[in-house]
């Protein structure tokens, strides 16, 4: 998968990154780095939009003034500047993401999980990602059935395995996401997740106890009904890839959903958020 790199140089550079993080976000770019003078965004080649990205109002601010431009970015330079700025990750000394290059942990971190990311997004570098092992670190998975939407490096489902579940499905529209969860499945001694290629299509019909979706807002709001659906009365829903001025929205379309908010946690204004699924809900 090809993406797409914007470089905004931005002056002064506060709030501006802020509200260009957020802006972006909302248009579906993935993973965004703060450099000295400004941001650089990145979104996932068929998703970017020239129009859509041209017409955000902050582009021309009087409080600030902004430089653009952006270019694609081949798969392999992307890999490269993930294994560069790959350094391993821990979520309150239980879990670690770490690259098959790095050390093991001592042995006080019970989930050691080992991801060779390629061209998927989720090394646990990202707050979202954090945010959604954080909050499956308190979850019971013995004899759960779990599904996550958008696993990306497949590192959620690996966890969900580590924690002992009792069948875990992984789907993901993009092709190298597919293959990388996969050989990340297998790497970690997770074989039995089962990793499908595509959108929640490919689970029709199916229930499962926890459902995960780590993506972005429009993602979220749009694939909402089928998450619910895919949920079993009672069942959780763990979401994340949106700004906490998403919230309100998103549990409103839960709600309609028949999805009773639980919680939720925030790192840097990235969100995550916990549903239940009433009982005996269709
Ligand atoms: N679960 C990982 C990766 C999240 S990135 C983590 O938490 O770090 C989001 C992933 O969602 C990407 O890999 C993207 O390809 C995938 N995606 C986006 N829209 C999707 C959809 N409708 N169905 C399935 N996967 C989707």
């Amino acid at each position: 998968m090809k993406y797409v790199r914007c470089i905004l140089e931005l002056q002064p550079l506060q709030p501006a990154t802020d509200i260009f993080i957020a802006a972006l976000a909302d248009l579906g770019f993935e993973s965004f780095e703060e450099t000295q003078k400004g941001l650089k965004a990145y979104i996932q080649e068929p998703e970017w939009d020239e129009t859509a990205f041209l017409d955000i109002p902050y582009l021309n601010s009087e409080l600030w003034k902004v430089n653009h431009r952006w270019e694609v970015v081949a798969p392999e330079n992307w890999n490269a500047v993930w294994e560069r700025d790959y350094t391993p990750i821990t979520v309150r000394e239980q879990c670690m993401v770490r690259a098959p290059f790095h050390p093991e942990p001592g042995g006080d971190i019970p989930y050691d999980i080992v991801i060779s990311p390629k061209m998927s997004f989720g090394t646990g570098h990202h707050q979202t990602t954090r945010l959604m092992l954080d909050y499956l670190l308190d979850l019971p998975m013995a004899d759960k059935s779990v599904l996550d939407v958008g696993t990306g490096t497949g590192v959620l489902a690996i966890l969900c395995g580590m924690q002992g579940a009792k069948t875990i499905t992984a789907i993901d529209i993009d092709p190298w996401s597919y293959e990388n969860a996969m050989e990340n499945a297998r790497r970690n001694r997770q074989d039995m997740i089962e990793v499908l290629q595509g959108s929640m299509g490919c689970v029709s019909g199916r229930e499962f106890d926890v459902v995960l979706a780590n993506i972005n807002k429009n993602a979220l709001v749009e694939l909402m009904p089928e998450l619910a659906s895919a949920l079993t009365g009672g069942g959780s829903l763990i979401i994340s890839g949106f700004y906490r001025n998403d919230l309100a929205h998103l549990k409103g379309v839960a709600a309609s959903d028949g999805l009773d908010f639980c919680s939720c946690r925030e790192s840097d204004s990235w969100t995550a958020a916990n549903f239940s699924k009433k009982v005996g809900t269709a």
